[in-house]
């Protein structure tokens, strides 16, 4: 059976669930949908998805991705006795699940799907609902290489690029690497842009420079409403990139590996939920580094571009 014909299950719904479940409606797949706050799934029925009223719903996909907040509710959509998608009487072929969750977690579920005959890929991704949607998404998976090959298809059409970095867990590790990575760039671009403030450069000199020159980046390019017009709607909150931080954090300790530069950005991270911006985007930690300069910054509402228009 050609991948094309599969018949696919997509739990999760939120930023970046949504725009991802609507990928494979749009290329063709036959996608059932099931989020927790049923509303959410209206969108993707107005699309072409049909609609499970529970997760067991699902079962009977060949292949159910996943794409949840955290660990704990990867779990529980995966393995809790009373409505998991991995305890009921029927269970799908193969689950791919997109979410930044713990390596233990990821082992736990690959061991329990193992036990009921279902195949478990990690496929977790780079890139918010806006990238997703610009077709600028990447991907980094693991697990067996013949699952990989089966689902190969779907997940190269989630965006533009899937990395296959082997066996196990190891998807799991190099997300979050990447994940610290972006946290401790944009609290570094935070940094210049409050120290730019106080000597009178524009935010959008600065950002233009940085965008065309090699420290540039989609990420960078497509931060710039943010830094300079202070467009903080949320597209990856500090509750979940806190999440990540400790996922990474945890490893660190694991293997003794001191990383003061990550440290320091976590708990910058936490005083940006503790300042009340839980619920705005991680960008936001351009206002913490502004307050701890004693700046008040202002939108310079200028005409500049996150580069992200939908393909
Ligand atoms: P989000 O907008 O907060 O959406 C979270 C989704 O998980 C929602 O569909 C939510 O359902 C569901 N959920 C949470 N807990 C659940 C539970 N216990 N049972 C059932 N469903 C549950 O988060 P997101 O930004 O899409 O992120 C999802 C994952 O992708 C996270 O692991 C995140 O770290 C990762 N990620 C995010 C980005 C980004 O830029 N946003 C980029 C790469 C990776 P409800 O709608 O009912 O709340």
């Amino acid at each position: 059976m050609s991948s094309q014909q599969m018949t696919v299950g997509w739990i999760g719904l939120g930023n970046m669930g949504a725009p991802l479940a609507a990928r494979l409606v749009k290329v063709g797949y036959d996608v059932q949908v099931w989020n927790r706050t049923a509303a959410k799934a209206q969108p993707l029925v107005d699309e072409g998805a049909s609609v499970g009223e529970t997760v067991r719903d699902l079962a009977h996909r060949e292949v159910v991705f996943s794409m949840v907040s955290a660990s704990k509710d990867l779990e529980q959509v995966m393995l809790d006795p009373e409505v998991g998608l991995l305890t009921g009487e029927s269970v799908p072929k193969i689950v791919v699940d997109c979410s930044t969750v713990s390596v233990e977690t990821s082992k736990k579920i690959r061991e329990a799907a193992a036990e009921r005959g279902t195949r478990f890929f990690a496929a977790p991704v780079s890139g918010n609902g806006k990238v997703v949607a610009a077709g600028k998404l990447s991907v980094v998976c693991s697990g067996d290489e013949e699952t990989f090959q089966l689902v190969q298809p779907m997940i190269e059409s989630l965006g533009r690029s899937v990395t296959y970095v082997g066996d196990g867990e190891a998807a799991r590790l190099v997300k979050i690497y990447h994940n610290l990575l972006l946290g401790i760039y944009t609290q570094a671009l935070s940094e210049i842009l409050v120290l730019g403030e106080k000597a009178g450069v524009k935010r959008e000199a600065v950002m233009d420079f940085i965008n065309n020159s090699v420290m540039g980046c989609i990420f960078s390019q497509y931060k710039t409403p943010a830094m300079v017009n202070l467009d903080f709607h949320p597209t990856f909150t500090p509750i979940l990139l806190r999440k990540d931080f400790d996922l990474g954090l945890a490893e660190a300790r694991k293997h003794e590996v001191p990383m003061p530069i990550t440290n320091m950005t976590r708990d910058i991270v936490e005083s940006s939920i503790g300042h009340g911006h839980e619920q705005d985007d991680f960008a936001t930690l351009l206002l913490i580094a502004a307050a701890n300069a004693g700046v008040e910054l202002h939108s310079e509402n200028a005409d500049v571009t996150d580069g992200l228009e939908p393909q």
